[in-house]
């Protein structure tokens, strides 16, 4: 047995809609986190310090960007491995996938928009997995919405039982601070900056006549009326329920100003859940078993055309792993050493050579791995539950010299295989589909077939928008095709997939045929 609780894990994500502030707030885990000395490097990307390491010259020599991918940082003896979720351009299905990757996550979201459509779509990943959530409202020091109407919106929105652990004293010019309903403490701006520098007040609570030195008349009241309110009329923190993703605690907090940063910190050290077992035949992996296992949740591949390396990124589930160790990748079926891992500790990356359940090792490789494959000693377990999502991309793929069939073929197999876009063959027709989540697969996919597999091909508009996988008897399905022949296509497994016009055509065809289930997902 690896005795976990002497090295504490906490594996999480951020989840959030462009621009509600995930990069900011990075920054401010990572600055209070150690792991970064100035604010403003993690879009900078690149400084001395990682220039020393490993990995860095992974990097440079390989054009590889993995910096941003994991990041580690060390506080109070527990180690904070953050996995980035792309969003904006970078947006594809590893954005998805790095999710089945972590324990817990961070949602963030702007006061003044409240729950935004990539955040919705990446919650419903997150509640696939029952990955528990800590909502942190960015930007109370602007204008922003009304704190009871955001957290209704969270609660109906999501299904989610809310539970306050903070409250701002007002918004944007009424902002005067932010008041830890848990410890009654008030974290207040300072100086010109209006920042908040780390000095919390203690009270006696919420009725203590203290406040009413350190706050405007209007500002007291407020506080005291709301906070009140809002401790009473919402549920109270409840672990298991938070950890069951049911309920989440909501931080009010400024990550441009500094607030709430610690507490999101210290929330997740305190509350959020250690490496967690994972979904695996024939047993689920438990976190404390001595046996080295991993899967890999996604593949960075390098865009330079001369090179077919790549970095498989591993999350480890169970055992202590150590540089050089052979492991068998459950696709390959015979054992390959990982000589040179990357690590990615954020003090010493050159000298970290072990790894425990929880961290995130990036193995390079030149195509062997592929997302999904488990990696373990004896080559027993298969981990499960690492779906495919519906594209929400769908291009036809043209080739242009015809002759090139069989290999584009090859081709749209394998890269489907690793993950970078999804393939689907018509039943009728030979203009074959491929899906995906975000632009940027398309380009990936256009520059890959012709520089690793010298097929030239180009993608026009498919008058698809959606798909989904369906099921059912085989007497329904056989009507269904009957009827809806020219919208049906089969994946690279063989599975049945509706190809939809649009949203409401899914819609439709679930109202009309009750006895067939429509996915959105399909675990791999
Ligand atoms: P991302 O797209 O989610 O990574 O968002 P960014 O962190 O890049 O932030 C988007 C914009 O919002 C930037 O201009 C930030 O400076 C700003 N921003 C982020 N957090 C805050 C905040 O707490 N208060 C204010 N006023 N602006 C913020």
């Amino acid at each position: 047995m690896t005795d976990n609780s002497r090295n504490p894990r906490r594996t999480f994500a951020i989840i959030s809609h462009p621009d509600a502030g995930k990069t900011t707030l990075t920054e401010k885990l990572l600055l209070k986190g150690g792991a970064i000395h100035l604010a403003g490097e993690v879009k900078a990307r690149g400084d001395n310090r990682r220039a020393r390491s490993d990995w860095m010259k992974i990097e440079q020599q390989r054009g590889i960007s993995v910096t941003s991918s994991v990041m580690t940082f060390e506080r109070n003896g527990i180690t904070f491995n953050l996995l980035d979720t792309p969003g904006h351009e970078d947006f594809s299905e590893d954005t998805y996938r790095t999710l089945t990757a972590v324990d817990s996550a961070i949602m963030v979201i702007d006061a003044a928009s409240g729950i935004e459509s990539q955040t919705l779509k990446l919650f419903e990943v997150c509640r696939l997995r029952s990955v528990p959530i800590i909502t942190f409202v960015n930007k109370v020091d602007r204008e922003g919405r009304d704190p009871f109407e955001l957290l209704d919106e969270v609660a109906d929105k999501l299904a989610l039982d809310v539970c306050p652990m903070s409250w701002p004293t007002g918004m944007g010019g009424q902002f005067e601070g932010i008041y830890d309903l848990t410890r009654n403490q008030l974290h207040q701006p300072e100086g010109d900056s209006k920042n908040y520098d780390g000095k919390a007040q203690q009270f006696t609570g919420l009725d203590d006549p203290k406040l009413e030195e350190v706050l405007s008349p209007e500002a007291l009241t407020r506080l005291t009326e709301e906070g009140e309110l809002a401790q009473g009329g919402y549920a109270s923190f409840d672990l298991e329920a938070y950890r069951n993703g049911d309920l989440t605690p909501v931080f009010f907090g400024s990550a441009l100003k500094q607030f709430g940063v610690e507490e999101l910190i210290e929330a997740i050290a305190e509350h959020a859940p250690p490496p967690r077992p994972q979904p695996a035949e024939p047993d689920p992996i438990q976190p404390d078993s001595s046996d080295v296992t991993g899967f890999v949740f996604k593949i960075q591949a390098n865009m330079d055309p001369q090179h077919r390396d790549r970095i498989a990124f591993m999350r480890l589930c169970s055992g202590e792993f150590k540089r050089g160790m052979k492991l068998i990748p459950s696709a390959l079926g015979k054992p390959i050493a990982i000589h040179s891992p990357i690590l990615f500790f954020a003090q010493d990356r050159e000298i970290a050579d072990t790894a425990l359940p929880g961290d995130i090792i990036g193995i390079p490789n030149h195509g062997t791995l592929r997302v999904g494959d488990t990696l373990s000693e004896k080559n027993q377990v298969r981990i499960t539950g690492l779906p495919n999502f519906a594209p929400e991309i769908l291009r036809r793929v043209i080739l242009k010299d015809p002759t090139q069939t069989k290999k584009l073929r090859k081709a749209l197999d394998d890269l489907s295989e690793e993950g970078v876009v999804q393939v689907f063959y018509p039943e009728i027709g030979a203009n074959w589909i491929i899906g995906v989540v975000g632009q940027l697969q398309l380009d990936v996919l256009i520059s890959r077939l012709s520089a690793e597999y010298k097929v030239e091909a180009s993608l026009e508009a498919a008058p698809f928008e959606t798909a989904r996988w369906i099921n059912g008897s085989d007497e329904i399905l056989n009507a269904f095709a009957n009827i809806n022949q020219t919208s049906l296509a089969r994946d690279r497994d063989d599975n049945l997939v509706f190809l939809a016009k649009s949203a409401w055509d899914v819609g439709y065809q679930e109202e009309r045929n009750p006895e067939i289930t429509f996915s959105a997902t399909r675990e791999r």
